[in-house]
């Protein structure tokens, strides 16, 4: 089976900030095609589970308490990216809107719930080295791209 790099937070893991999970309601259906390798960069990355919020501020990630984590961010996309490449895994279905799994849109850093442009710092890494990342919202996009790389 062709593996998928995941968020763990939408495989099942309570690993988001809160404590809590992202499982995606369709996670059998994609466990039936798919290897699924899941990766959460933020806890890989060395930060703790509950943690506070972060969002991308310029070239930095920094906490809505004024801490920055830029490092830990950096690390865990480093992570990521070595266990896809470990896995030939060359997709990935990553968890929207997030500091580090967000594709194409995040938060703008003022720690408002307002979107800007973007990817979080681990898609940014995976998309710089060829891999075709995905959100949540785009499952039926996947599994077509998928299907037609087999
Ligand atoms: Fe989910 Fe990614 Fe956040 Fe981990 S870093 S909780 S995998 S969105």
């Amino acid at each position: 089976m062709k593996k998928l790099l995941i968020s763990a937070c939408l495989y099942g893991e309570k690993c988001r900030y809160d404590g809590k999970d992202n499982m995606l309601s369709c996670l059998d259906l994609l466990k039936d095609k798919f290897t699924l390798i899941p990766v959460c960069p933020e806890v890989s990355g060395g930060l703790e589970t509950p943690r506070n919020p972060s969002e991308i501020i310029g070239d930095r990630v920094v906490m809505n308490n004024g801490r920055d984590v830029t490092a830990e961010y950096t690390k865990g996309a480093e992570i990521a990216l070595g266990t896809a490449i470990e896995n030939g895994c060359d997709v990935a279905l990553m968890k929207a809107k997030s500091p580090s799994c967000g594709s194409g849109k995040i938060y703008d850093g003022t720690f408002s719930r307002t979107l800007t442009d973007g990817d979080g710092i681990t898609v940014g890494l995976l998309k710089k080295n060829g891999i075709k990342v995905f959100n949540e919202t785009q499952i039926k996009e996947l599994v077509e791209y998928m299907e037609l790389q087999r």
